[in-house]
C-alpha cells in the first residue's frame, strides 16, 4: 500500500555519518518524497548489516512518475529554458555533490561492497559528468545550412527527445547515473530513474541534491524497486520516449521487447569481455600492474573489466610469475579501510555464480595459478569475498573465456603473432573495450583499428574522462554515454526548411483568374 505523505526520507539523515544507522528512502515523484509500506532491505555485502531500506516501487508508482515527467516536459518550463539556465543549474548541482562526496562515497561502499578508494573515484567522476554536461548545455545547438541555393534555407534544430527512462545497475550506482542523467537534463529532457534494487541510495541522495539546487518538480523522478516490476513498467510505458539502460545483455533483450510498445528509442550499455593484449615489446612492469588492476578494480564487477589477458608466448611465463606474485599481495577485505584493494561481491547469488565459473575453469582443464576460492576467515567471515583468481592456458571456447563473469577472475591465453592476438581479442559476442600494450607505434595503431570495441586503450586501461564517449560494438549494445555524443543521444534533429520568395508551382495549369 502506498502512503502519500511527504516523508522527506531521503533527507532524513542529512549531516549524519552515513555509517551510523540504516537509511529509509521513499520514491521521489513530482518533487515529493512518497513513502511505501513495502520496503526492500539492503544488507552490507561486506558485513551483513542492514544499511538501507528502499521503497518497493510498483507499476502504479512508475505510472505516476512518468505522468509527472510527461507534464514537466510537455507543459513545464524545463524544455523551454535556455542552455545557459540549464548549464548553471547543473553546475550548482555538481558543486553540491562535490561538497558531499565523502558521505555519498560511504553510502556507495555500504550498499555495493566496493572499496572506499574506488567509491571516492566514482564520486569524483559524478562531479565531472555534471560539470561537463553543464558546459555542453551552453554550447549544444543545431546547425544552419546556407548552401542550398539562393531560394532555400534550412536550420537543423536539435530538440530534447522528451521523457527519458534511465535504468541503472548496481556496480556503479552513482557513476552510471551520472553518465546519463546530467546529459538528459542538459538536453532539456525530463527523467524517471530506476536504480538497482540493491543500491538505490545514491540515486535518491542525488535526487534530493537536485531538488535542493532548484530543479523544478517533475523534471527528475526516482522510482526504486525490482527490475521485472518497476523496471519493466518503465521500459514499456507509452509515456516514455527514450530509455537508456545499463545492465546484462539478457535484461537488455527484455528492454528491446518492452520498447516495441511505442517504438521508443533506446541506448543499451550491456555486457563486456575486454581483452588486455600484451605484446613482447611492452613495458611489462606497467602491463602487469594494469592487467591486475583491470581484473580486480571494483572486484571485477565492471563492464569494461579486462577479464581476458592475451599475452605473447615468448614473455608469458616471466610475465605471469610476476602477475601472480603481485596478485597475492593484494589486500581483499574491509571496503572502508583505505588500504583495501578488493572489496566484497554484490550479493550471495552473484558470489555463487562467480564460484561456479571458477569451478568450470578448473573442470575445463585451465591451469589455476592463484586464488580460486571464497575467503571466509576473519574480516571476511560475514561477507562475499573472492580471492583474485588467475587461470592460464584457457581454451578460447571455454566459458571463462567467452562469458561475462563479473568477478576478479582472469583468463590467460597465449598468442604467437599479431594476427592471432587480434583474432582472439575479437573472438567474443561482446565489444565494449580492449587494451593494447606495446611500445611499437605501428602495432599500437594497427591493432587499435582492428579491435571491434567502442573503446580501445593503448598502454593504459579503465581510464578516461567525462568528455569521452562510452558504448559498445556487437552484443555490448548501442548508443553512447558521456561527452557531447552522450548529450546528443538525448536529442532529436528537426529540419526546418524555408523557401525564400514565391514558390514555383507544381500545378500551374490549375491557376484561375483570382490567383
Ligand atoms: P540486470 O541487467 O538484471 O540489472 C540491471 C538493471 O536493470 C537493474 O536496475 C535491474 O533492476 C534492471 N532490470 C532487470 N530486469 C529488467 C527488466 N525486465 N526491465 C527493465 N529493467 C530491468 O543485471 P543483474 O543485476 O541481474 O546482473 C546480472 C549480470 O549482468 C551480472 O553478473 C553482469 O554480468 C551483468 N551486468 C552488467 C552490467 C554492466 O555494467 N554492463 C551491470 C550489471 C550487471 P533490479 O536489479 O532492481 O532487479
Amino acid at each position: 500500500m502506498t502512503s502519500t505523505t511527504d516523508t522527506q526520507t531521503a533527507g532524513s539523515d542529512r549531516g549524519k555519518d552515513a555509517s551510523s544507522e540504516s537509511r529509509t528512502y521513499g520514491n521521489f515523484i513530482n518533487g515529493t518524497w512518497v513513502s511505501r509500506d513495502e520496503l526492500i532491505d539492503r544488507y552490507n555485502p561486506a558485513t551483513g548489516e542492514l544499511v538501507a531500506r528502499f521503497a518497493d516501487g510498483t507499476a502504479a508508482d512508475v505510472h505516476r512518475a512518468v505522468a509527472a515527467a510527461r507534464k514537466a516536459f510537455d507543459t513545464g518550463p524545463w524544455s523551454q529554458t535556455s542552455g545557459a539556465e540549464r548549464g548553471e543549474l547543473l553546475y550548482r548541482i555538481a558543486e553540491r555533490i562535490e561538497a558531499q562526496v565523502e558521505r555519498l562515497a560511504h553510502i556507495e561502499v555500504q550498499e555495493t561492497g566496493k572499496t572506499i578508494r574506488v567509491a571516492r573515484g566514482d564520486l569524483a567522476g559524478v562531479v565531472s559528468h555534471f560539470k561537463n554536461a553543464a558546459g555542453l548545455a551552453w554550447q549544444t545547438t543545431g546547425e544552419s545550412l546556407e548552401n542550398l541555393g539562393p531560394t532555400l534555407t534550412a536550420v537543423n534544430v536539435r530538440e530534447p527527445v522528451g521523457v527519458t527512462g534511465l535504468v541503472i545497475p548496481w556496480n556503479f550506482p552513482a557513476l552510471i547515473l551520472a553518465q546519463k542523467l546530467p546529459y538528459a537534463l542538459a538536453a532539456g529532457c525530463t527523467a524517471v530513474v530506476k536504480p538497482a534494487e540493491t543500491t538505490s541510495g545514491t540515486a535518491c541522495e542525488i535526487a534530493r541534491i537536485c531538488e535542493e539546487a532548484g530543479l523544478p518538480a517533475g523534471v527528475l523522478n526516482v522510482v526504486t524497486g525490482y527490475g521485472p516490476t518497476a523496471g519493466q513498467a518503465l521500459t514499456e510505458h507509452h509515456g516514455v520516449d527514450y530509455v537508456s539502460f545499463t545492465g546484462s545483455t539478457a535484461s537488455g533483450r527484455k528492454v528491446i521487447e518492452a520498447s516495441k510498445s511505442n517504438l521508443k528509442r533506446l541506448a543499451l550499455e550491456l555486457g563486456g569481455k575486454a581483452a588486455t593484449v600484451v605484446f613482447a615489446d611492452a613495458d611489462l612492469d606497467d602491463a602487469a600492474d594494469a592487467a591486475l588492476f583491470a581484473i580486480t578494480f571494483n572486484q571485477g564487477e565492471c563492464c569494461v573489466s579486462g577479464t581476458r589477458l592475451l599475452i605473447d608466448d615468448t614473455v608469458a611465463d616471466e610475465f605471469l610469475t610476476e602477475l601472480v606474485r603481485r596478485a597475492e599481495k593484494l589486500i581483499v577485505g574491509d571496503p572502508m579501510d583505505d588500504a583495501t584493494d578488493v572489496g566484497a561481491l554484490i550479493h550471495s547469488q552473484h558470489l555463487d555464480q562467480v564460484l561456479s565459473f571458477i569451478k568450470q575453469g578448473v573442470d575445463g582443464g585451465a591451469k589455476l595459478l592463484t586464488g580460486g576460492e571464497r575467503l571466509t576467515d576473519g574480516v571476511h567471515a560475514n561477507g562475499q569475498f573472492v580471492a583474485p583468481t588467475v587461470f592460464d592456458h584457457v581454451d578460447p571456447n571455454a566459458a571463462i573465456f567467452q562469458q561475462e563473469i563479473f568477478g576478479p577472475v582472469l583468463s590467460v591465453t597465449r598468442f604467437h603473432n599479431e594476427d592471432e592476438a587480434i583474432a582472439l581479442a575479437n573472438d567474443s559476442i561482446y565489444g565494449l573495450a580492449n587494451s593494447v600494450w606495446t611500445k611499437n607505434i605501428d602495432t599500437a595503431h594497427r591493432v587499435s583499428r582492428a579491435l571491434r570495441s567502442g573503446t580501445v586503450w593503448v598502454n593504459t586501461t579503465i581510464d578516461g574522462s567525462a568528455q569521452l564517449p562510452l558504448g559498445g560494438y556487437k552484443q555490448s549494445g548501442y548508443g553512447r554515454e558521456g561527452g557531447k555524443h552522450g548529450l546528443e543521444e538525448f536529442t532529436n534533429i528537426k529540419s526546418i526548411q524555408t523557401r525564400i520568395g514565391k514558390r514555383r508551382h507544381a500545378y500551374p495549369h490549375t491557376r484561375g483568374p483570382v490567383a
